[in-house]
């Protein structure tokens, strides 16, 4: 996702975009998620003399594994993100220093901008610590592994259900050594 700023013209431009995830750099599988589908873009940028203006909004769905459950589930996001870049030579950034304003500053002395690491990083920002199916997950049962969103078992009302986490650690308690 290229853009010629230096050629741009001044004032807005509204570019809306289709990219398939090749596009954007984002595997298959990556280690939290999968990307399902295309990620529609839709990119307002706004130039005035040495400053480009850059909003970009993305919708795309993710399949994430519940924290709980440890379900498969499709989630459907909506991001928006503002970046600013400014003509001159990319060392200028590290003499600035970094306060709130200038996280999306990004200097450009070469004519084309490349969006897609910008929308990568949106989407992998976007996926949650611990995901969840819905709000309200019950959980696996720890003795059984029964999944209390289908139903019950024996041991429910009794015991905590099991986490992700507590799973991992009662795999490393089994390790040798
Ligand atoms: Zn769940
Ligand atoms: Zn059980």
């Amino acid at each position: 996702m290229k853009i010629n700023l230096k050629e741009l013209p001044q004032g807005r431009k509204v570019i809306s975009v289709v990219l398939e995830r090749e596009e954007i750099g984002i595997k298959e599988h990556e280690r939290d998620f999968e990307l399902i589908g295309d990620v529609k873009t839709k990119i307002v940028l706004i130039k005035s003399r040495t400053t480009v203006n850059v909003e970009i909004e993305i919708d795309y769905v993710l399949r994430l594994q519940c924290s709980r459950c440890l379900e498969l589930f499709e989630k459907r996001y909506h991001e928006k993100e503002f970046f600013v870049f400014r003509e001159g030579e990319e060392k200028l950034q590290k003499e600035k220093s970094l306060s709130e304003d200038d996280i999306y500053t990004y200097f450009y002395a070469t004519e084309e901008v490349d969006l897609s690491p910008l929308i990568r990083d949106m989407i992998i920002l976007s996926v949650p610590m611990k995901p969840l199916c819905h709000s309200d997950c019950k959980g696996l049962c720890p003795v059984c592994g029964a999944n209390w969103n289908e139903g019950s078992c024996e041991h429910k009302g009794k015991l905590k259900p099991v986490t992700k986490l507590s799973r991992l650690l009662e795999f490393k308690d089994k390790l040798p050594g």
